[in-house]
């Protein structure tokens, strides 16, 4: 699609356009995202799309779509695009200064659940966008709280508390340096790829994700180790401690709670049958 003049392409002509661009790209899942992006910017959904693809596009919709497909032809990921993530049914905001929240993580939350009684107070260590603790807030009667050690993250997790009319408490905090109090369970996905594996990510994450929300150091257990350690000392007696893990990293992990005194330790599956979530126990 060559630029002629303004706005004398369909809806059609423009999607397919996109597509093709990213698809040159070698973008994953380059329709769905050209789809996505033009729904974005022309607020048509896919029923009103198939009666008004013939319509030519309006000239600052075009442009606006020429650029965020440019955009994510640079694998600027789609989400922080679009700006939103749904997790749990409920949409969060997002941006590059926190995790784009994934679907595996939706099984932390449902082990979580099953741990927690009402009137809980529930500690979320590495909250990010805030989507774990937010979520437990909505389906749970709970007291939550929840820590970042970055503004930006703190930020954007407040903002999605606000939105969604959760209440939650969010503490600026290097793990549990500003923690006080004691909790029932302590929830967490922390940064967990270790540093040698970063540069073989895929450009969407390497290049885009924030490198605080993934970086779990030398052997990527750095967080685990600190978290199994400190949430020792923040947990009340037969309180919880449960932590999202690598696909790999079960039996390590396990081994960690195990060392720190933890009981009842399990390894969850995530629907793909991978190791997924480590939960443990205080004595
Ligand atoms: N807890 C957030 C999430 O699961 C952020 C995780 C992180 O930054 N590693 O999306």
């Amino acid at each position: 699609m060559k630029k002629t003049a303004a706005g004398v392409f369909s809806y059609r002509e423009v999607l397919q356009w996109g597509t093709s661009v990213l698809m040159t790209q070698k973008i994953q899942d380059a329709a769905v995202d050209a789809w996505l992006l033009l729904e974005y910017v022309t607020g048509i959904d896919r029923t009103h799309y198939f009666l008004k693809m013939q319509e030519i596009c309006p000239d600052e919709m075009e442009n606006r779509y020429r650029e965020l497909i440019g955009r994510r032809a640079q694998h600027v990921p789609l989400q922080y695009l679009t700006g939103v993530q749904e997790f749990m049914g409920y949409s969060f905001r997002v941006n590059d200064q926190v995790l784009i929240p994934r679907g595996d993580t939706e099984l932390l939350v449902l082990e979580a659940e099953k741990k927690i009684r009402p009137g809980a107070r529930v500690l979320d260590m590495c909250t990010g966008s805030g989507c774990i603790i937010i979520s437990l807030a909505k389906r749970c009667s709970i007291s939550a709280f929840a820590a970042d050690i970055s503004e930006g993250a703190l930020a954007v997790a407040r903002e999605n508390a606000a939105a969604l009319q959760a209440e939650a408490e969010f503490i600026k905090s290097d793990l549990f340096e500003n923690i006080e109090g004691a909790y029932d369970c302590i929830v967490s996905n922390p940064p967990y790829i270790a540093s040698g594996e970063i540069p073989r990510l895929m450009p969407e994450v390497r290049d885009y994700e924030p490198l605080t929300a993934l970086d779990g150091k030398a052997d990527g257990l750095y967080f685990y180790r600190r978290i199994a350690a400190g949430a020792k000392r923040f947990l009340k007696p037969e309180g919880w401690l449960l932590c999202e893990i690598g696909f790999d990293q079960g039996a390590e992990v396990a081994s960690l709670f195990r060392k720190e005194g933890y009981t009842e330790i399990e390894i969850k599956k995530d629907l793909a049958g991978l190791p997924r979530v480590v939960t443990g126990r205080r004595r």
